[in-house]
This record gives structure tokens, C-alpha cells and sequence, in this order.
């Protein structure tokens, strides 16, 4: 799908069925991986099939569906991984990423990138603006750009995410969603981090937790 520069592919991926994003600078190429859950070869796949430059992986959280496949697509594309200071720890911590309870668990290299509110992420010419949605995590965050954004496990359609993980909080999760979310141009597109595309408008009007 193209959105006035912005190229965005959704692969769904994992057990969780977890929309992983593919988002580049439709002229430059250059694109950020969004949540690779799992299955790194089919991410890699697209991302060569859409003829991108990967320039960095970003994780909208630290729960183990988001992040399973952050370590094998740093090693395709040597690119850092970035996430929400709050939320680093997790990519290390297969109890706090919620995948001890699975198996082995699942590991993550570390962050190399820390990001905090109103950060900027560039690729190419666009310009990824960092906002802090805390509630489903600590350091969950949403991505903004062109008119799109990338809401994680903290906004779906019709729904919010669940806050009974440790570090939930469903008071800051619909503060932080009515405050910094559906403050955005009613069109905006919404690409959450599970399920169908929406937009803040039809979540103003339809979303029975807002
Ligand atoms: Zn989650
Ligand atoms: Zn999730």
C-alpha cells in the first residue's frame, strides 16, 4: 500500500499472528522493519522482493511476539534495534518478554538504540515520530508518519491491548490513547500490531473501550 512517499507491507507472522511492517521512503527505499515476530526468511524475503534498504528494526514493545525475529534480520541486514528505553529489558528476559512460559524462551540481541516521547526516526526523507503509549507495557510506543500509525499492542480495531501483563495499566493505556492518539487527523491510518488496518475516526466512533 502507498500512502503519499510511505510504502507500507504487512506480513502477519507467528503463532500470534502478530502484523509484522515493512515501512520504506517510497523513493529512497530506505525502510524500517516493524515488530519481526517470527519467521525472519519470509521478512527478508519481502523486504528484498520490495527492493528496500532495511536501515533499522524497530520493536513497538518487548513481548516475545514482536521481537522473536529481531536477532536473525540484525544479522541479514546489520542494522540496530531499536525500542522504548522502558521496554529494553525485555528483549533479553524471556520472563518479562512473557515466552519463559513457552519453552525455551525467546532472546533478542539488546537494543542498540534507546528512544523516549517526540524522538524522530529517519528513513530516507520521512520522519517516524516516536509516541509513548504506556499501559500494555512501560515502554510501549506508537510511530507516526504520513498520515499512518503503527499502534502496537496499544490500539486495535474495535479493542485496546490487555493490561494484565506485569507492567499493564489500563488507566494509562486509554489516558495515553485519548491524549496522543485519538488527538491525530481523524484519517489517519491505523496499522496495529494484531488484526485488520483502521483509523482513528472509525475508533472514535465504533472502539467500545474509548
Ligand atoms: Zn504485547
Ligand atoms: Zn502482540
Amino acid at each position: 500500500m502507498l500512502v503519499v512517499g510511505l510504502l507500507v507491507h504487512r506480513l502477519v507472522v507467528s503463532p500470534f499472528e502478530t502484523n509484522c511492517y515493512i515501512a520504506a521512503d517510497e523513493s529512497t527505499r530506505d525502510a524500517l522493519i516493524i515488530d519481526p515476530g517470527e519467521e525472519a526468511h519470509l521478512i527478508s524475503d519481502a523486504a528484498y522482493g520490495l527492493d528496500v534498504t532495511v536501515i533499522g528494526i524497530v520493536n513497538t514493545h518487548g513481548h516475545a511476539d514482536h521481537i522473536g525475529a529481531n536477532s536473525a534480520l540484525k544479522g541479514e541486514f546489520n542494522c540496530p534495534i531499536i525500542i522504548h528505553e522502558a521496554d529494553a529489558h525485555l528483549l533479553t528476559d524471556p520472563q518479562a518478554n512473557l515466552s519463559a512460559a513457552f519453552g525455551p524462551g525467546i532472546v533478542s540481541c539488546p537494543a542498540d538504540r534507546l528512544l523516549k516521547e517526540g524522538d524522530e526516526i529517519a528513513v530516507g526523507e520521512l520522519s517516524f515520530k516516536v509516541i509513548h503509549t504506556p499501559g500494555h507495557t512501560s515502554g510501549g510506543i506508537c510511530l507516526f508518519a504520513e498520515g499512518v500509525l503503527f499502534s502496537g499492542d496499544t490500539l486495535f480495531m474495535d479493542s485496546i491491548g490487555r493490561t494484565d501483563f506485569p507492567g499493564g495499566s489500563q488507566k494509562q493505556l486509554i489516558d495515553a490513547i485519548h491524549t496522543k492518539l485519538l488527538v491525530l487527523p481523524e484519517e489517519t491510518l491505523v496499522y496495529p500490531g494484531h488484526g485488520s488496518p483502521t483509523t482513528i475516526a472509525t475508533e472514535k466512533q465504533h472502539n467500545p473501550w474509548l
